[in-house]
């Protein structure tokens, strides 16, 4: 069933798959934007409607992991909920999904895994850095270095001391990897990963959050992470969003990359985004729209 939401893209000599754990995820706009209701996307109906809106006027969100392999590296860029999670959100709860089939069916074996980047460490983006084997969270991916940003790891592990629930999966996604030795910490302003592919840091939506972009034979192209959650907000990258941790922090982060990343020619892939999932952004009057087919100029 999943199987059909598996979906490349080659950007030189980079191949880039998206693994979709829960796909086309209607929800409240108001979750996301406060005060927003249905009318916020009349304005931009014409680019947002059918992929990232439904008729009645909902987002719709997507939950997926990205494979990225180069000539040297066979890498995962994040690793979305996981099976059998005890959560924060009923939708969420123990979870039973083909994702570990589904990234073997598109060739690529966890074993080969050589680097796991985590744009972040939310529990829907490393739920998969390990998996439930005989009562224990054993790393998923045993042979790679799990990358993040020290700042990150610091604000997670204090939300998880003081009880907060967005570092209450640290145990059980966090921790064996870190056990396991196969952590590695990065820091402000990114890491080189290879030659293709760099880590960049983005705050905002969390202290230490890191976008990724991919470069190889002139073509780019550049994962988001949570630095933003709908293409609407291309058109609003101002307005502060909800799930950021620090909304003034992550609208400046928002702006300054649009700002960079609108000249048509890099390929944008949304983490959260519904399918088809990468697109374009380019000026729309005052700030900016998203389109899913590649503009001519570029
Ligand atoms: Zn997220």
């Amino acid at each position: 069933m999943a199987l059909k939401d598996v979906k490349s893209w080659q950007v030189g000599d980079v191949r880039i798959t998206r693994i979709v754990e829960v796909a086309s995820y209607p929800a409240d706009i108001g979750m996301l934007l406060k005060d927003a209701g249905p009318e916020i996307f009349a304005p931009h109906k014409d680019w947002l409607s059918p992929h990232f809106i439904t008729d009645d006027g909902q987002m719709l969100m997507q939950w997926q992991a990205f494979a990225v392999q180069t000539p040297t590296r066979t890498m995962m860029i994040d690793t979305c909920i996981g099976n059998d999670r005890k959560l924060y959100f009923d939708v969420f709860n123990d979870m039973q999904t083909s994702f570990l089939e589904d990234l073997k069916a598109s060739g690529i074996d966890p074993d080969d895994v050589d680097t796991v980047c985590c744009t972040h460490l939310h529990y829907d983006h490393v739920g998969w850095n390990t998996k439930l084997v005989d009562g224990k969270w054993v790393p998923t991916f045993p042979n790679a270095r799990y990358l993040f940003d020290e700042t990150e790891y610091q604000e997670i592990r204090h939300l998880q001391e003081i009880g907060d629930w967005h570092g209450g999966h640290l145990p059980d996604a966090i921790d064996p990897v870190m056990d396991a030795g196969l952590h590695q910490f990065i820091s402000a302003p990114g890491y080189q990963v290879c030659d293709e592919v760099r880590m960049e840091h983005t705050p905002g939506h969390t202290a230490g959050h890191c976008a990724i972009y991919i470069e190889s034979q002139g073509e780019r192209a550049v994962i988001t992470g949570d630095l933003l959650h709908h293409p609407v907000q291309f058109a609003m990258p101002q307005r502060h969003g909800s799930f950021d941790h620090d909304p003034v922090k992550g609208a400046e982060t928002r702006q300054a990359f649009v700002a960079q990343n609108a000249d048509g020619a890099i390929m944008v892939i949304g983490s959260h985004f519904s399918d088809p999932t990468a697109g374009w952004i380019i000026p729309d009057g005052d700030a900016w729209r998203f389109v899913t087919e590649r503009p001519n100029a570029a």
